[in-house]
């Protein structure tokens, strides 16, 4: 079991005292706090080995190598990959998904083709595909969201066809917290041969993975969402796609050897990781994934199970329909993800008040545009029956509060949230006057 009391220790930060009130961290779908743990070996890599990698023979640079290297196996360990070089470290999801869409996109999509996309998906993980639609003519198609939060299973077989070379899905969201049925999509996609692309921004941070058992061709997610440090992140890809699959960017240690008109690829993951690569942030991510292996992440995800069914049962119980809830009510379908409004109380109001209580959300559509229109979701209560044509009145109408969890959190911190929000919501007619200041949409 996970014993958030025990774990609460290893993050200093959780000390902090915001507007004189002890710190409640909600933000965790768009980042983690971070352990000691983890702050400790960026600092150790720092203080006692640091030197660039792949280039010296001096024991500085040894070192590092020896420690980058490792940490590709650690995360191959984390998602039980067959080898440590199906691992690609990249920035964060975005940079491994414009990866995949750019190094196989551009290669292997032609005039006429379709990419199947969701309309849950954040824009990290459907822009990239659209781009490349443009480029090469091909068709985007999407799957779409049911008024309670599920992917419309009912559609794969129609939008999914002979045409469909990709399909590219998230297989949690980030705004309804949805698990998505993976083995459901890939079925489909492999009947008619297409390419895999998963967004594991959302499930490999709060989840067992294993890429093993997913079926999926390569799946990108961020360290900095899992106590990882900022600007770590993974590319997973199966072995035989990246050894085939010509790099994203190229430059310095990615080749084996340059003539003036001849290169010669180094095999992966070393020919994607292009350039002086941030090797504390990979460090520091090995670190967090043996923090996340040895508390386990079956009870990582039970913990969050907990916390999310005592969220929606106390709001409910507390506030009835003055608050209007996004995504599936069964929490064995969801993350430890909770969007919800007010009901005719601006979100951005709701957090910037949720802030003085010492209390971090985040709020505005959350990368994911397309969703918040497709389901309305927006605080105008009733919600809005069309989406404007102009912009600004889009982005102030639509929106969420967003609250998501992770293993540090506790249960008296959602009572200290629901107490906290009552009070917000005694006061709706005061804080309504209130201008919302900065529209940040994210
Ligand atoms: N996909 C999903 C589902 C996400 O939640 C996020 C982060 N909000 C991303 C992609 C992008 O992650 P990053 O900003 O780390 O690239």
């Amino acid at each position: 079991m996970l014993n958030a009391d025990e774990v609460r220790k290893d993050f200093p930060i959780l000390n902090r005292m915001i507007h004189e009130r002890k710190l409640v961290y909600f933000d965790n779908a768009a980042s983690t706090l971070k352990p000691i743990q983890v702050i400790e070996a960026i600092k150790n890599f720092y203080v006692n080995h640091y030197a660039n990698v792949h280039r010296g023979f001096h024991t500085l640079s040894q070192e590092a190598s020896q420690m980058y290297e490792q940490a590709h196996e650690t995360l191959a360990k984390f998602i039980n990959a067959y080898s440590w070089d199906e691992i690609v470290f990249v920035n964060n999801t975005t940079e491994g998904l414009n990866l995949v869409a750019y190094s196989w996109g551009l290669h292997n999509i032609n005039e006429g083709d379709e990419i199947v996309l969701t309309v849950m998906d954040h824009h990290s993980s459907m822009l990239p595909w659209r781009h490349i639609a443009k480029i090469k003519k091909a068709r985007i198609k999407y799957i779409n969201v049911t008024n309670d939060g599920y992917l419309n299973y009912d559609q794969l077989d129609e939008v999914i066809n002979e045409k469909t070379k990709v399909v590219a899905f998230p297989i949690a969201s980030n705004v309804l917290g949805t698990i998505n049925d993976v083995r459901k999509i890939v079925k489909k996609a492999r009947e008619v041969g297409a390419l895999v692309v998963a967004d594991g921004a959302q499930s490999v941070p709060h989840m067992p993975t294993d890429v093993r058992e997913l079926g999926v061709d390569f799946l990108a997610f961020s360290g900095h969402k899992m106590l990882g440090p900022t600007g770590s992140g993974v590319l997973w890809g199966r072995r035989d796609l990246l050894q085939e699959l010509k790099p994203f960017k190229v430059g310095g240690d990615t080749i084996k050897d340059v003539t003036l008109d001849d290169v010669i690829w180094l095999n992966p993951p070393w020919k994607f990781e292009a350039g002086t690569p941030n090797i504390e942030a990979a460090i520091g991510l090995a670190v967090a994934a043996e923090y996340l292996m040895k508390i386990g992440m079956e009870n990582v995800r039970r913990h969050e199970i907990e916390l999310v069914e005592y969220m929606l049962k106390m709001m409910l119980e507390t506030f009835g329909d003055e608050i209007i809830y996004y995504g599936p009510k069964n929490t064995h379908h969801k993350t430890g993800v909770v969007a919800f409004n007010v009901k005719n109380l601006h979100f951005h109001i709701v957090a910037q008040a949720l802030d003085y209580f010492g209390i971090a959300v985040r709020s505005g559509m959350h990368c994911a545009h397309p969703l918040h229109y497709a389901l309305r979701i927006s605080h105008e209560y009733p919600p809005p029956q069309s989406v404007p044509d102009e912009v600004d009145e889009r982005l102030k109408r639509f929106g969420s509060v967003r609250a998501s969890f992770y293993i540090y959190n506790t249960k008296e911190e959602i009572d200290y949230f629901i107490g906290s929000l009552s009070m917000i919501i005694l006061l709706r007619e005061q804080l309504k006057t209130k201008p919302v200041e900065a529209v940040c949409t994210g």
